[in-house]
């Protein structure tokens, strides 16, 4: 019994013993003497809102168009050969000063203003002029190598149906209205994007911009063919290899810097950035505008990056490795839409590179806020002027070849030929009009005329009609 007792007391201590040590042992448990509540708990950890700085990368972000880049653009063999100046004779009548020899043998082929080119008439009647070299003796047509060049259809009626093939109607359609086989009217468009591709080329260079916005939009290339896939069966297909259309625009000229078509990668953004960079002067650093597409921050750094040294945090151990920063003018936003159920529900921006104020220093000067509005209309006019980017269209022109050769043409006409109301520019005094309509205010102006790199609006007829010179030609005095 008085064990028991013993016992029951002992196995009470025990307890006591244990409950002290537990309440000890116990942390977050504990009052703190002389508080009569517990502590509030600790916030949990946020993750900052704040924009990190960019850490920078270890090395160059590879961009297959810088390294194949060299060989394609064209240069001059060398320095002109002297002007010849006639001696002898009348005055020539005819401008030939946008002529070239076209004889790769010839000292003087390729050369703009050089006076060796004289014209020799109309032979037998025809409709274009003969030219001919006084250094090599060799004549040609002034249509050589345009699309004009040995087509026996009337050139009125190629120029037409090229008019609209740009304005968006499909080549069946063109056909149609110009009484001319589908096939006839592929060939032709074939023809005239690469003539305007090399037109853009020839005058697209040494942009200077401010901003430039850069979008991507879905392309349905689809393969409907009469009978031969339904519209579905495309789609679906489609849905596993999409094509995008990506465009890069200059919202304050509207001028269209460069159009490419391919899919939604990396690689693509590189191109196209790459296509920017060199159409731009070189050391213009413009705003760059995107939706969050998230390649475009590499592939803006890559091409507007340098290699920074980092300073040393501690004085021991080796310094630390040279990182790949952008540029300290590059300025980059995102705009990040959110859609839920085909629904625009939030816009927000995202500054990228550069500061806020930097960004909104740039767009105050056209009273804009951060916005890729311009590039997304052009969306919708890329779609309506090329017949093949439009939605469930069937057109002939509908394989990726049909679409950049669609987009090369509007890319031209566009930018040469379709004056944009945004960039018109008031006339000194308005002209009366010989009608009884209001006088005219307004000169019209072209995108490429605001960015200052041609002088007129274009006409179909004169870019069709325009030798493109092998490369680029010195400025003349
Ligand atoms: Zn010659």
């Amino acid at each position: 019994m008085i064990s028991d007792l013993f016992f029951y007391q002992l196995l009470l201590v025990g307890l006591l013993w244990l409950c002290l040590m537990l309440h000890g042992m116990w942390p977050s448990e504990r009052v703190m003497p002389g508080s009569t509540r517990p502590p509030p708990p600790l916030p949990p950890r946020k993750r900052s809102s704040d924009p990190q700085p960019f850490p920078g990368l270890t090395r160059t972000p590879p961009c297959g168009a810088c390294e194949q880049a060299h060989e394609h653009v064209p240069q001059p063999p060398g320095c002109p050969p002297p002007r010849i100046v006639p001696t002898r004779g009348r005055r020539r009548q005819v401008d030939t000063s946008r002529h070239f020899c076209p004889d790769p043998d010839c000292l003087y082929g390729g050369w703009l203003g050089l006076g060796n080119i004289r014209a020799n008439g109309h032979p037998s009647g025809g409709p274009w002029r003969q030219l001919y070299c006084t250094d090599c003796g060799g004549s040609f047509q002034e249509t050589h190598g345009t699309p004009l060049h040995g087509k026996r259809v009337v050139p009125e009626r190629l120029v037409w149906a090229v008019g609209a093939l740009a304005e968006g109607l499909g080549i069946r359609a063109v056909a149609r209205v110009f009484e001319v086989d589908p096939n006839t009217v592929r060939e032709w468009l074939v023809e005239v994007a690469d003539h305007a591709a090399a037109f853009s080329q020839y005058f697209l260079h040494d942009v200077r911009v401010t901003q430039v916005q850069l979008d991507e939009l879905f392309a349905l290339l689809s393969a409907v063919q009469a009978g031969e896939v339904s519209e579905a069966a495309a789609i679906t297909r489609l849905s596993r290899a999409p094509h995008w259309v990506w465009a890069a625009l200059d919202p304050v000229t509207k001028l269209l810097l460069t159009v490419e078509v391919g899919d939604r990668t990396l690689a693509m953004a590189q191109r196209v950035v790459h296509q920017v960079v060199q159409v731009l002067a070189p050391g213009c650093v413009p705003l760059f505008l995107t939706d969050g597409f998230t390649e475009y921050t590499t592939a803006l750094l890559t091409h507007y990056g340098q290699w920074v040294q980092p300073p040393r945090r501690q004085d021991k151990g080796p310094a630390p490795k040279p990182r790949w920063m952008p540029l300290p003018g590059l300025l980059y936003a995102q705009v990040i839409k959110t859609v839920r159920r085909r629904r625009l529900v939030r816009v927000t921006h995202r500054v990228v590179f550069g500061t806020l104020e930097a960004i909104q220093q740039v767009l105050a000067a056209c009273g804009w806020q951060i916005n890729t509005a311009f590039v997304e209309r052009l969306n919708l006019t890329i779609r309506q002027h090329g017949a093949a980017v439009g939605r469930r269209v069937s057109t002939l022109c509908k394989g990726e070849d049909g679409v950049r050769q669609q987009l090369a043409l509007y890319h031209m006409y566009s930018n040469f030929c379709l004056p944009h109301t945004s960039v018109r520019q008031p006339l000194p005094r308005p002209e009366p009009t010989h009608g009884t309509g209001s006088a005219k205010r307004w000169q019209p102006q072209t995108p490429a005329m605001a960015a200052g790199l041609t002088d007129h609006v274009w006409t179909l007829r004169e870019v069709l009609l325009f030798r493109v010179p092998p490369w680029p030609q010195p400025v003349q005095v």
